[in-house]
Formats: structure tokens, C-alpha cells, sequence
């Protein structure tokens, strides 16, 4: 099996009819940037910058950073490289960024909530970012969006970050391109709002699909209703793509459900444009998309968003999986 995915090296990502998209991998680590290269990944979709917190005992500086990200572009030689913004909270604690125990913690302080409230930590990783940016095709990547304030908010720093550098002369990109993760419920409703004013989109499948849903991964007893089969999930999907490519933006994936062989014909047949999946999964991913052509993937979507039931999905999607 791994040999017959070795065919699809140095080859590009189309389907049996011809359209092209791009294939990225997830990283969380400079380890796995190389995996990406070594698996044939065409660019980084989504960069888990979590790793340079978690791992010492003390906030990272600029410069440690602006290292990592630096290297993680140069590892991907001018192919992008799409790098989030801390995503603490949740399920990610960090014990010396001093967040208090919250009741319903996936709900409260995280990510760009935490973020665009403390300065001093954004200010330090965006510098970082900015710097990286002259080494590569740097994009920086915004999650748990639910609003474009925030996203006008992100650029604003931006904007006066990149203008001290510019009267400093460090070299950046100033135009670095600014997306936004769709993996909240009213960042879906709000995508046409949204692509506006977002250079892309990527759907995290793994948050859309537990906050549509209203459900806690982690708890036993209501987990069987995760999934991302659930014809609220697909609709949600489908309306993003449809509203990111209306604006003419990018629309790419970096949640678990990418690199799903079940699921991609339907991701085919809604347009999507790039996806980003773990290094193990580029080739077989790659391989998955190879075998549908646009055509047969519309035939069966329809079939499928006419699902009432997740298992409905599933089985149709099972019966045709290639
Ligand atoms: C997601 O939510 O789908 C995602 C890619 O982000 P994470 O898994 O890091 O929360
Ligand atoms: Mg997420």
C-alpha cells in the first residue's frame, strides 16, 4: 500500500478530471515541516504554534519565535506556509500565561479571545510572524473567529507592527496575507460577512463540527453525536465554500475531516480548493482525489445532503468509497 502511494510523488493534486487543488500538510513542530517535505506536501496549512509555549517554562521570546517560524519557511523553500496564532484555551492549558479555571472552557478565553486581550503576547508572536515573513510565503492564520472585528482588529496590530519595522529597516512583508479559521458556528452563518474582508478561509472541522453540534469531544456520554456526517455539519461546510469562493478567496480544510477518504468526494464537489492534512495522510489524500472526477462527486453530494441521518451520510458516502 505505501509503495503504490509512492507513485504519487513529485505529481500534482487533480482529480480523474483534471481540476487541481492544493494538498498542505499540519504541523506542530519544525520535525514535522520536514515530514511535510519528505511526504511531498505542497505547503503548510495550518502551523500549531502551541509547541514553542508548551514547551519551556517561560513565555517564547520574538527572536526564539521569529527563529521557528523562520526555519519552518525556509524547510518549505517558497511554498506557503500558514501559520496560526496562539491557541491556547480549551482543552490547552499553559500554566505560566496565568489563565483562570473556567466553567464551560471551550466556550470562555481562548485563542484570538485570549489573544487580542493580551497584547503583550500577541504583540511578541506577530512581530515574530511579520519578521518570518521576508524568508517565505508567510500567511497568518486566525482561530475561533466569530466576527470580523476581530479579524480588523488582527490587522490593525498588524498594520502599526509592520510599520515599525518599516522605520526600523527590518525587512517584512506588509501585505502578509491575513485568513481566518471558519470553525465557530457564527464565523459559518457570517462566511459571505467574512470573505470580505479575509484573505482565506480554512475550516477546522474538528471545533465546527463539536460547537455546531453542541458537544464536549471529551464526554463520554454525549459523544456519539459528534460528527461531522450530521447534515448540519455538511450544510455549514458546504454554505463556507460557497460563500468563500463567491468572494474569490481560497478555501482550504485543516481539520481531521480532510484527510477523511469517505468524505473528500464531497469536499470535491463543493469547491474546495486546498487541503491541509498530518504528513502520514498527503500521499493517501493525494491518492483519494485522484480517483473522482468532479462530475460523479455531484451526483453523489446530492445524494447526500438529501441525508436526513449522519449514519444516512456515512452509508451513502461507505457503499462509494474509493
Ligand atoms: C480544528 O478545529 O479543526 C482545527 C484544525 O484546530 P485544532 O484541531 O487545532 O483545534
Ligand atoms: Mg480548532
Amino acid at each position: 500500500k505505501k509503495e503504490a502511494l509512492q507513485r504519487f510523488v513529485g505529481k500534482k493534486t487533480v482529480t480523474a478530471d483534471g481540476c487541481q487543488v492544493e494538498l498542505f500538510g499540519n504541523i506542530g513542530s519544525l520535525e514535522d515541516a520536514r515530514a511535510v517535505v519528505a511526504n511531498d506536501g505542497e505547503g503548510v496549512g495550518l502551523f500549531r504554534t502551541e509547541f514553542l509555549f508548551m514547551d519551556g517554562g517561560a513565555m517564547p521570546t520574538e527572536e526564539e519565535q521569529f527563529r521557528a517560524y523562520q526555519q519552518a519557511a525556509l524547510i518549505m523553500k517558497g511554498r506557503p506556509v500558514i501559520i496560526r496564532t496562539l491557541d491556547i484555551g480549551g482543552d490547552k492549558d499553559i500554566p505560566y500565561l496565568g489563565l483562570e479555571k473556567e466553567e464551560n472552557p471551550f466556550l470562555g478565553f481562548r485563542a484570538i479571545r485570549y489573544c487580542l486581550a493580551r497584547e503583550d503576547v500577541f504583540r511578541t508572536q506577530l512581530r515574530a510572524l511579520l519578521r518570518a515573513s521576508a524568508y517565505g510565503d508567510v500567511r497568518i492564520m486566525v482561530p475561533l473567529v466569530t466576527g470580523v472585528e476581530e479579524l480588523r482588529q488582527v490587522r490593525a496590530l498588524i498594520r502599526r507592527y509592520a510599520e515599525e519595522f518599516d522605520r526600523e529597516g527590518v525587512a517584512c512583508n506588509k501585505d502578509v496575507p491575513v485568513g481566518v479559521m471558519i470553525e465557530t458556528p457564527a464565523a459559518a452563518l457570517t462566511a459571505d460577512i467574512l470573505a470580505r474582508e479575509a484573505d482565506f478561509f480554512s475550516i477546522g472541522t474538528n471545533d465546527l463540527t463539536g460547537y455546531t453540534m453542541a458537544v464536549d469531544r471529551g464526554n463520554d456520554r454525549v459523544r456519539y453525536l459528534y460528527s461531522t456526517f450530521h447534515p448540519a455539519v455538511l450544510r455549514s461546510i458546504r454554505s463556507v465554500i460557497a460563500a468563500g469562493l463567491a468572494a474569490g478567496i481560497p478555501v482550504g480544510m485543516c481539520g481531521e475531516a480532510a484527510a477523511d477518504p469517505l468524505l473528500v468526494p464531497l469536499w470535491i464537489s463543493f469547491g474546495l480548493t486546498e487541503y491541509s492534512v498530518s504528513p502520514a495522510s498527503i500521499l493517501a489524500t493525494r491518492a483519494t482525489i485522484a480517483k473522482w472526477s468532479a462530475s460523479d462527486t455531484d451526483k453523489l453530494a446530492g445524494k447526500v445532503m438529501a441525508a436526513s441521518t449522519p449514519s444516512e451520510a456515512y452509508d451513502l458516502l461507505k457503499a462509494v468509497a474509493r
